[in-house]
């Protein structure tokens, strides 16, 4: 049976426990556990002390009940071998051992579970305490400190109650701070605490240290389930399941005078990623209030203090010695972890104490610094730099960010949808965002929800606001691609279009007001928030080139303007994944003859409006291949249901009647046989081009003659990729295939040029992925459209989920949102059947993916696994996929 308790530090930190592997196992004893045993062994001034498991926590709280009597001997026997080693005894009266009392999970949760300082304290060991320390006011101090922690940690009395008393007694006293209280000051609180534990719990303070030290191990483990832990667990995709390992040992004091001293210290500035100590201290204090924020801390280094122009000695200034020592702490460990630390210590009477170290947290802009300077310093290799990085956290660094130290003034949230920070006045519909925005004014664009006749407003717009959709909402993968901060799906939002007025919360808002959006939080604020430029040079650049090294999987972008197309290239994108020839229709220019095509009573009028079409696509496209010259070009056919071009209102059906010379009432009369129960499922995608091929075949013509142009002007190589969309059969593909085909022998014939291209299609229907054997008889290529994918797999509108899937995810339905993070288990499967299936009977079969999963860390590791060719995500996540694309190359 594997043992759940084990002891640590002691003489010469060895142990004989410790040699039993799970006791620096992460997982059974926990971050702070792991650690601790971890310095002890090398070492390091570590107080004794021992770890009870994550694995008896767990039991715990599936069982409930009491505690086993084996769990009991083991701590008891833990116990001993503190006592031994500092000479003291718990619950000695004449010389009390204390200890702490500490949670730990597997990663740190800072502040989310609970702690007991100062264990061991009562009417009787006070006195000893006393003694041993020759210090009266600090035994009593620390007596009172134990109360309240205790009362409000492991009882669950009101800690108001507490401060409230000890406000009177400072008041009664004529003191402003903590220090000014003497002992029999401390004396009176204690009794004054005692009295609030009664009155509340009717029954008088714990006195039997034993069961002192069970409840606070009761408590500790409790609050792995508390509403704030779980709430952290959410939302850092931490598993509940897991529990929290308690950490009992010896209390060292930084509160035994001016010579005592508590502080956290990290190796490296977490902010900026600077090599050089950051951290905060203070004389005569406990730990808690470093972080509590009673007293100000003081800076650790004489640097840092003098940069702050602050008074308060630092430590390297007051206590030196205990600096130096501390200096070479920092060293050590992060020469041991290879990686920055975050620390806390504790002086005691001038002698050193290491309490915890941990991988510390950091900013996206300090973990890249970090991760190239280590390399530079020989302490870590590329590879490792590469897995260090979260390539979500490089978001932060693509967009212009607010600035963290700006003050906020919140209205309201909603969904995170495209990051980056925008501020703007407030408009209300697209055209009147263009109108703005041409004349020189930030606006943001606030919608109930966007379609794709808005196009052009939220190009205008500087940000993006709606009060419906998820993230792959219209709003959000349009924002996304255009690098457009988003924020969508915010459900306290309400527009009202008469007056023009918006209310969000209690706020009334109208338009012309002006607000920020913070796209990477989903905050939505009043006025205009600074914000800071991105950097995208120096570390940024050294840490792609290195990904670059180690991926496998190319990145392509999905885009369908030149200016898009320019920037995913500096981005390092390596092809055009997804060019949605859609989004073009809508231009002004064009949208007439789109609308008249569609309208068309029959083939001869709709080839009429799709001559007008070809030079304004052909131009798209030109434009596109100039930028992409030299790399591949997915171009993807028509894909949405035809009624989405159509007019809306009185206005806009008597502008297309004048403009194409159709009665107002022919035309809502056709407009209304275009209506669909369930579009999504409906007249769109493939279905287009079979029942009306003359539009593929414009498309495909437009594609074939931008390709010859511009290969025989600038003489490079362009292949494009010709995909169709939504196929379901075989035969749809053949039957399409061959008007590509026969288009493109056409165009080669008139160009006298004659070019290499593909024809694939898109994997996005169950069905599709399970005939992929077949369709890929006709198709040179793959593109698995996991958006479409996940919606038909699921049975869950793409459009509609965000006002239910929320709950889904809370309550581990689906782990992640399934439309941001591929649902491995389920469409997974459709994907890698398919390209399974498909690679079987076509081995050059070429792989990628282009739904929104494409710029997802987690999918694209799938993806790699599954061995696709590329992934192909919006041009501001192409940085985002290298990064991520090498992680999962290297894990593999
Ligand atoms: C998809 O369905 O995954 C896809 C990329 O196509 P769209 O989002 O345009 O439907
Ligand atoms: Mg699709």
């Amino acid at each position: 049976m594997n043992r759940q308790v084990y002891t640590f530090g002691g003489n010469a930190g060895n142990d004989v426990r410790n040699d039993d592997p799970r006791g620096r196992d992460k997982v059974v004893v926990g971050g702070k556990g792991a650690n601790l045993a971890e310095m002890a062994g090398i070492g390091l001034p570590v107080p004794p002390g021992f770890t009870i498991t994550t694995e008896e926590c767990v039991k715990y709280l599936a069982e409930g009940g009491d505690f086993s009597d084996a769990l009991r001997a083991d701590v008891a026997e833990a116990l001993t071998h503190i006592e031994k080693t500092v000479g003291k005894a718990f619950g000695d009266a004449a010389d009390p051992l204390l200890v702490s009392v500490r949670s730990g999970a597997r990663v740190s949760m800072p502040g989310m579970m609970d702690t007991v300082l100062n264990l061991g304290l009562n009417d009787a060991t006070v006195e000893g305490l006393t003694q041993t320390s020759g210090d009266e006011r600090f035994a009593w101090d620390s007596y009172r400190r134990f109360i309240q922690m205790y009362s409000d940690v492991v009882l669950g009395l009101d800690h108001g109650r507490f401060e409230e008393a000890l406000e009177i007694a400072k008041e009664d006293n004529g003191y402003m701070n903590d220090v000014e209280m003497t002992a029999s000051n401390w004396k009176a609180v204690v009794r004054e605490y005692k009295g609030i534990v009664e009155e509340q719990l009717g029954r008088p303070f714990p006195q039997d240290v034993q069961e002192q030290l069970w409840g606070a191990i009761r408590a500790v483990f409790d609050s792995w389930d508390s509403d704030r832990a779980r709430v952290y667990r959410r939302l850092n995709d931490i598993p509940g399941d897991w529990g929290t390992a308690v950490n009992v040992q010896a209390m060292v004091f930084g509160n035994m005078g001016d010579t005592s001293a508590t502080g956290v210290a990290f190796t490296r500035d977490p902010a900026t990623g600077e090599k050089a100590y950051y951290g905060e201290w203070l004389v005569n204090a406990q730990g808690e209030d470093v972080v509590a924020g009673i007293r100000t801390p003081q800076y650790l280094t004489k640097a840092a203090r003098e940069r702050a122009r602050a008074k308060p000695l630092s430590m390297e200034e007051a206590m030196p010695e205990a600096y130096t020592e501390l200096a070479a702490v920092f060293e050590l460990l992060e020469k041991h972890y290879r990686d920055m630390q975050d620390i806390e210590f504790t002086v005691e009477r001038g002698k050193l104490w290491m309490l915890q170290t941990r991988s510390g947290k950091r900013t996206a802009k300090a973990a890249l610094k970090m991760a190239v300077e280590m390399v530079d310093e020989g302490l870590i290799d590329e590879a490792t730099a590469i897995v260090r990085v979260d390539p979500m956290a490089l978001d932060q660094l693509l967009h212009p960010t607010l600035d963290p130290k700006a003050p906020r003034d919140i209205l309201g949230k909603g969904l995170p949808a495209s990051p980056g920070a925008a501020s703007g006045a407030i408009v209300l519909d697209a055209d009147t965002a263009e109108k703005r925005a041409e004349m020189g004014e930030a606006v943001v664009l606030v919608r109930v929800e966007t379609s794709p006749e808005d196009i052009h407003g939220m190009h205008a717009a500087r940000g993006i606001l709606t009060a419906r959709g998820g993230m792959t909402s219209h709003a959000a993968v349009v924002a996304r691609g255009m690098g457009r901060p988003c924020v969508s799906g915010a459900s306290g939002l309400s527009i009202d279009m008469k007056s023009r007025t918006l209310r969000m919360g209690n706020r009334a808002l109208k338009e012309g007001d002006v607000i920020t959006l913070d796209g990477a939080t989903g905050d939505i604020m009043a006025g205009e928030v600074p914000t800071i430029e991105p950097e995208l040079a120096g570390d940024f650049a050294t840490l792609m080139v290195w990904a670059d090294k180690h991926r496998r999987m190319k990145v392509r972008t999905n885009a369908e303007t030149p200016a898009d197309c320019r920037m995913a290239r500096q981005f390092g994108a390596e092809g055009i994944g997804l060019c949605r020839t859609e989004h073009m229709f809508f231009d002004a220019g064009r949208i007439s003859a789109v609308r008249q095509m569609i309208l068309a009573e029959d083939e001869g009028g709709r080839r009429a409006a799709l001559t007008k079409l070809l030079p304004e696509q052909r131009a798209d496209f030109i434009g596109i291949f100039e930028v992409m010259a030299g790399l591949p070009v997915t171009i993807r056919l028509l894909d949405p249901p035809l009624h989405e071009f159509l007019p809306h209102g009185d206005g806009e059906f008597a502008e297309l009647s004048d403009a194409i010379g159709i009665g107002v009432e022919t035309l809502k009369r056709r407009a209304e046989e275009l209506h669909e129960f369930n579009p999504m499922l409906g007249h769109r995608g493939c279905r287009l081009g079979i029942t009306f091929p003359e539009i593929y075949e414009m498309q495909a013509r437009a594609i074939f003659e931008a390709a010859c142009d511009v290969a025989a002007a600038s003489g490079e190589a362009i292949v494009p990729e010709v995909m169709i969309p939504l196929v379901a059969t075989r035969r749809e593909l053949q039957i399409l295939k061959k008007v590509v085909d026969e288009t493109a022998v056409r165009v080669f014939a008139e160009k006298g040029h004659v070019l290499d291209y593909m024809v694939g299609t898109m994997i996005e229907l169950p069905r599709a992925a399970l005939m992929a054997g077949e369709i890929a008889e006709e198709a040179r290529f793959f593109s698995f459209g996991t958006n479409d994918l996940t919606q038909t797999t699921l049975g869950v509108s793409r459009d509609d989920a965000a006002r239910f899937l929320s709950p889904y995810v809370e309550k581990g339905i689906y782990p992640r949102d399934p439309f941001v993070s591929l649902d491995i288990e389920g469409v997974g499967q459709l994907v890698q059947m398919g390209a399974e299936r498909g690679r079987a009977v076509r081995c050059d079969l070429k792989l990628g993916i282009c739904g929104e999963h494409g710029g997802d860390p987690a999918s694209i590791a799938f993806c790699e696994k599954v061995g696709l060719d590329y992934v192909s995500a919006s041009p501001y996540r192409v940085p985002i996929a290298r990064l991520a694309a090498a992680q999962a190359a290297l894990a593999k």
